[in-house]
């Protein structure tokens, strides 16, 4: 007998039938004799509609009772599958995120899981209940409600599989499993059969929405194997693993993130811990700082550009200007109409040339580059918004036709 988790994303819970598919999928791996512990998203675009609402009525809402609300989502799900469950006849109880022992840092809207405590967790699964858990959420030392932040439940899942000691961990969701690009955006993208923890990691903060990165983190760190598989199709998913042994793909995929922001801070003087300085302002706030370009110094002035999340851009402009108002400078601009497309492949560092082949894939699609940042194993470019699916497109056909 194993102990599996399986969670089920926002689309895979949207409405009645599709509980009931999940409810289905649930008790037939019940029904071969494993303990199963469940977590579930918000129905569909529910966290959405209860952040609206929010802003319906106070856009400046605390952060704590916007977490209280958008609790809620979840709370509805796990009662909703666990009546689908009911109905199929199976033993079932639904858990909220605190009474299945997740207990979260303070930071509401974006709380980091310290610890699950899984004993009442483990005393229904004794008493052979299927468990069904809020995703999503916790409680901090305040015992209050928190929230994990966007797409967070995948790492409620892999965070029980690893308190747990689970055998097998799947992330149920409306694609297949993880493809070479957006498979909703590039028709010709490919399903990887495997991914390391690594490229995938990257894949998910660059932007491929498929798993959180925070849950690729965790994995990573208690070695909890992954499998992304459709809750739609009976298809084999994607595994997500060590690295060992698999073939390094020179690319795995190509990925695309809209939430940036690109400031430029023109004329600033050109002399020794300047960079410090102004970088030292931004990180004060809070504020993470992507892709940085400095240009060549001339006439004693030079120019720094970076980018920033969407949302703190303005807050950076702020600062910027205060700072070029104390160290002097000509200017500070915001641009917004930026993407950022990052090629991910552990390949890569062994390879010369693939940063090349990106840049002619752009070149043959008449796309200008802004900016660009490389590591061992990722390329990343800063291009205009409104070129971003061409840009993927384009790269993905190079890499992978
Ligand atoms: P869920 O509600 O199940 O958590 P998400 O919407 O968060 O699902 O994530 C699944 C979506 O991720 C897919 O519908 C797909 O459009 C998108 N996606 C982006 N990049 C990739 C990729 N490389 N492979 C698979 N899906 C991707
Ligand atoms: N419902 C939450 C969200 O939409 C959490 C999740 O789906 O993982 O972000
Ligand atoms: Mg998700």
């Amino acid at each position: 007998m194993s102990l599996i988790v399986q969670k089920f994303g926002g689309s895979s819970v949207a409405n009645a039938e599709r509980v009931m598919n999940v409810a289905k999928i649930v008790t037939d791996t019940y029904k071969k004799g494993n303990s199963v512990v469940v977590v579930v998203s918000a129905q569909g675009d529910t966290t959405d509609d209860l952040i609206e609402k929010a802003n319906e009525i106070n856009p400046n809402a605390s952060k704590r009772e916007r977490d209280m609300l958008l609790a809620a989502g979840e709370q509805m799900s796990i009662a909703l599958l666990a009546m689908a469950i009911e109905k199929l006849g199976y033993p079932v109880v639904s858990l909220l995120g605190w009474q299945a022992g997740f207990e979260t840092s303070s930071a509401y809207t974006s709380a980091r899981i310290k610890r699950v405590n899984t004993d009442r967790i483990m005393k229904e699964l004794d008493k052979n209940n299927i468990v069904v858990v809020a995703g999503f959420q916790g409680l901090n030392r305040y015992n209050d409600v928190t929230t994990l932040g966007r797409g967070g439940s995948d790492t409620s899942a892999v965070a029980i599989a690893a308190a747990a000691h689970a055998d097998l961990c799947q992330i149920f969701t409306d694609v297949e499993g993880v493809y070479t690009a957006d498979p909703r955006k590039v028709k010709n993208a490919k399903k990887l059969n495997t991914i390391s923890y690594d490229e995938m990691l990257e894949l998910a903060t660059l932007g491929a929405q498929v798993l959180n990165n925070r849950s690729v983190e965790m994995a990573k760190k208690y070695n909890i194997e992954l499998e992304v598989l459709s809750s739609m199709t009976n298809a084999p998913g994607t595994i997500v693993k060590e690295a060992v042994k698999m073939e390094k793909m020179l690319v795995s995929g190509v990925a695309k993130d809209t939430n940036v922001a690109r400031i430029s801070v023109v004329g600033v003087p050109d002399v020794p811990g300047l960079a410090f300085k102004l970088f030292s302002k931004l990180a004060s706030k809070g504020i993470n700082v992507d892709i940085i370009l400095q240009s060549i110094g001339r006439d004693g002035t030079k120019d720094i550009a970076f980018t920033v999340a969407k949302e703190n851009g303005k807050e950076a402009v702020a600062i910027m200007e205060d700072f070029i108002s104390v160290v002097g400078g000509k200017s500070v601009t915001l641009s917004e109409d930026v993407a950022k497309i990052s090629i991910v492949g552990a390949g890569m560092e062994s390879h010369a040339g693939v940063a090349t082949k990106m840049f002619e894939a752009l070149f043959d699609a008449q796309i200008n580059i802004q900016m660009i940042s490389t590591s061992e194993i990722k390329v990343s470019v800063l291009i205009n918004a409104d070129d971003a699916d061409k840009a993927v497109s384009a790269i993905h056909s190079k890499f992978f036709d």
